[in-house]
């Protein structure tokens, strides 16, 4: 069972370049089940909580990965032979398609890889598993999982990788009339580094922390990940073992220049042809009619608000005034923040400290925000409990917010806007369409290839994998087995 994640994969791009595909992608479209309505149907279209829906079945209300920056972060788990901030899935809730594998086969594999740390930790759950990331110049893991790297860990970062790119450049591998996109946007990268080529730093430190940004990163982490699979003899008894990727550039690339950029279209067609090499080198290790695999993302994308439509909202302002007007009432302890439309902090405990009015407070500040230009919703906590079922945005929230957790409000804007002050980067994490459609895609050995227009979501994902693979979620789970994609599943 393998598991591809493209971070900020949109489905579009899959149509637009569809022909032009010769590789993985093309083999993954021609035999799989297409479904190119997939939601991330939760309202904070970020990285972790998008990555914690995949192999869980469950929303970020359920799996307790609310935002990014309350993700895999944990200080007391230390990155092996880095200085980066440490990283758990101490947050993460519940189980996940690995711990069901395990509670029928305890002697299942398995191997998590990606760029980021979140990439990588929350489709495996709490497991203790292989499981790795990029940082610093090397792959690496955590405290949580294990006190020193494996032997072929140390071998792969020995042969550094990275040493031999640093000062080569990034070209189109088109002529570049290939290309309809233009290459010189005035706001790609804040006006920084907007044609190709683009060029690796020659210096050491620098090539190891920017390599993230430039479309070879991915060839890295397939590579890694080939080497694992063997090192690890994953595939090879008779039983299931489960392989999680997840490629990270895509969200650098479209961060930086943008989904209508000409870089994110060669990246594209770079991610099909590294795909397929990785397919290639998988398939001499087990036989592909074998292999089950699944392709979506944790997010989308909105196009950068300076090429024409949409605008900027930057809740940070909002954010210091609370924060200043909470001191200003002597409290120094509200440690309001903001994070894609959300904003929270300790209300619930200051409403005890100093007998606040949280609901006045939320009401009030909701009021100012519906003024702002570009807010189409705004939601405290108790519209959100009085909303319908017919209010898709309170639905996200709803999915977002775990019980317990203490905010004052919540927003949604409108169509092309998105939640980011600056204006060097475009981005992703709020609950309009470009950011929460991804593409779902299965291919299942005896399943035949389609395209299934309906809308899916992601928490599907688990419960039909575990469907194929004759196992049950050991947790209720609010994803639906997918009919299209097990009907022809051989019987276990
Ligand atoms: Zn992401």
């Amino acid at each position: 069972m393998v598991a591809i994640a493209i971070d900020q994969f949109r489905p579009d791009y899959l149509d637009r370049w569809r022909t032009q595909f010769t590789g993985g992608l093309a083999f993954l479209l021609h035999e799989g089940v297409f479904f190119p309505h997939g939601e991330q149907d939760h309202a904070i279209t970020e990285t972790a909580p998008g990555h914690s829906t995949m192999m869980s079945g469950r929303s970020p209300a359920s799996t307790g990965i609310v935002t990014n920056d309350l993700g895999v972060t944990d200080s007391t788990a230390p990155v092996i032979g880095s200085s980066a901030t440490g990283a758990s899935p101490r947050r993460f809730i519940g189980t996940t398609l690995l711990d069901w594998m395990l509670a029928r086969d305890p002697n299942t594999k398995s191997l998590s890889v990606s760029r980021k740390d979140r990439g990588a930790i929350l489709q495996m759950g709490r497991v203790k598993a292989p499981v790795f990331w990029y940082s610093q110049g090397r792959f690496s893991t955590s405290r949580y999982y294990a006190d020193t790297l494996p032997a072929w860990v140390t071998e792969w970062n020995r042969r550094d990788p990275i040493d031999r790119l640093k000062g080569t450049a990034w070209t189109l591998s088109h002529d570049p009339t290939f290309y309809p996109e233009p290459d010189d946007r005035a706001f790609e990268g804040g006006g920084v580094d907007r044609v190709f080529p683009h060029v690796i730093p020659a210096d050491s430190a620098r090539a190891a922390s920017q390599i993230i940004d430039f479309s070879v990163m991915d060839s890295l982490t397939l590579d890694f990940a080939i080497d694992g699979i063997v090192a690890l003899k994953l595939g090879q008894r008779d039983g299931a073992d489960f392989v999680s990727i997840s490629l990270s550039t895509t969200d650098e690339v479209g961060h930086k220049w943008g989904p209508g950029s000409r870089e994110m279209h060669d990246h594209v067609l770079n991610v099909d042809r590294w795909l397929g090499q990785f397919l290639d080198s998988l398939g001499r290790l087990v036989p592909l009619q074998r292999v089950v695999f699944t392709l979506t993302s944790d997010h989308g994308v909105t196009e950068f608000p300076e090429a024409g439509a949409g605008g900027r909202l930057d809740l940070a302002p909002r954010v210091r005034a609370l924060n200043a007007w909470a001191r200003a009432h002597g409290d120094s302890g509200l440690r309001a923040g903001a994070e894609a439309g959300l904003i929270f902090g300790d209300f619930a405990a200051a409403a005890t400290r100093y007998h606040l009015n949280v609901d006045s407070l939320a009401s009030g500040v909701a009021t100012e925000i519906a003024a702002i230009r570009g807010v189409r919703r705004v939601y405290t906590p108790a519209i959100l409990a009085a909303a319908q079922a017919s209010d898709l945005d309170a639905m996200r929230w709803r999915r977002e917010i775990p019980p317990g957790f203490s905010w004052l409000v919540a927003v949604s804007v409108e169509p092309h806007w998105v939640l980011a002050g600056g204006h060097s980067s475009t981005s992703h994490g709020t609950t309009n369409p470009d950011d929460v459609l991804v593409p779902m895609l299965f291919r299942v050995p005896g399943t035949p290839s389609a395209r299934v227009e309906r809308t899916v979501r992601t928490v599907d994902i688990a419960p039909t994998l575990a469907a194929i693979l004759g196992i049950r979620p050991t947790e209720p789970v609010e994803g639906v087995v997918l009919p299209e994609v097990v009907r022809h599943a051989p019987k276990r």
